[in-house]
């Protein structure tokens, strides 16, 4: 089954994925303007509506526990606009961190995960169906980011939920993936994110020998890396037969992003303007429908 915020539903019915949202949270707290503060609800549904238009059917909502995460803004979210919704359980960056991080041993964060799996988010029924968006930082792994990510890995391995995380601007890929496998985790149940950041081909490759997933999961963002360039990087790994091990994203982060702003398509970037850049490079269907469809199926699936 896959965990939505209305319960669990059968991964064939799962259909086109963004695999690395955010639909309810605040980092005002931390990045001291309200651009992340996404309790405009109202607006936030007619963003989906448009982005259904598109054929998606489903999103996993990647904000952590310490993001400002509001599973009940997503459960009316998702049943204002029909859109299946995968809540998450984690923490971000530390510098989000609530300070019992960094005293706490890994072996705890991993209870706090499998109570929001297994039992409920905040006093709701409404269950974790991933872990994440769990973090490490510009080229490093602080210590409490390692503890969550100790963590994390502890409990994708009692429960087989797909953890997924943040590496910043693409970097420190490999060394998450080592952490989260010598903890025992199942690499195919690992999506590394904002890899189509790092912008470079042999590192992929390298990456993608761990045999875990990897997210192109800022599409649209092009002040970072323009989108033909993601489009150029991802048919390279597609010809590689890297093709069961990539989704895509938007990660739209801020309102600035949103297209009602007008200066950019917002969730639906990779439907309206990233997917005819692949069909313009000769992605056939059946590619295509692993990286929109099949291949969230598969890692979401416990
Ligand atoms: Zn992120």
């Amino acid at each position: 089954m896959i965990q939505t915020v209305k319960g669990p539903i059968n991964q064939k019915i799962l259909g086109i994925t963004m695999c690395h949202e955010h639909l309810a949270m605040d980092l005002s707290r931390i990045r001291g303007d309200d651009d992340s503060d996404f309790s405009c609800e109202d607006t936030i549904i007619e963003e989906i509506r448009a982005m259904m238009k598109y054929g998606v059917k489903s999103l996993v909502e990647v904000t952590t526990n310490d993001m400002g995460r509001d599973v009940k803004q997503l459960f009316r979210i998702s049943e204002a606009c029909g859109l299946n919704i995968v809540c998450s359980t984690g923490f971000y960056l530390e510098q989000y961190h609530p300070k019992s991080i960094a005293e706490s041993e890994p072996k705890q964060i991993c209870d706090i995960f499998l109570h929001d799996i297994q039992l409920g988010i905040a006093g709701t029924e409404i269950k974790a169906g991933i872990i994440g968006e769990v973090a490490s930082s510009m080229n490093e792994i602080t210590k409490g980011e390692e503890i969550v990510l100790k963590g994390a890995a502890k409990a994708s391995v009692v429960t087989a939920v797909a953890v997924t995380t943040h590496c910043h601007f693409g970097t420190m890929a490999i060394e998450q993936a080592r952490l989260l496998v010598n903890e025992g985790m199942n690499p195919d149940k690992i999506i590394l994110g904002h890899l189509d950041l790092a912008d470079d081909r042999d590192y992929y490759a390298e990456v993608l020998k761990t045999g875990v997933n990897i997210g192109f999961d800022t599409i649209g963002k092009t002040s970072y890396l323009s989108d033909e360039k993601r489009a150029d990087n991802l048919m390279w790994l597609i010809d590689k037969g890297y093709e069961d091990k990539i989704i895509l994203s938007q990660d739209i982060s801020r309102k600035s992003y949103f297209s009602c702003k007008g200066t950019h398509s917002g969730y639906m970037s990779v439907m309206k303007d990233f997917v005819p850049l692949l069909l313009n490079r000769g992605i056939n269907q059946e590619i295509l429908n692993k990286l929109l469809q099949n291949n969230p199926a598969r890692i979401l699936n416990f």
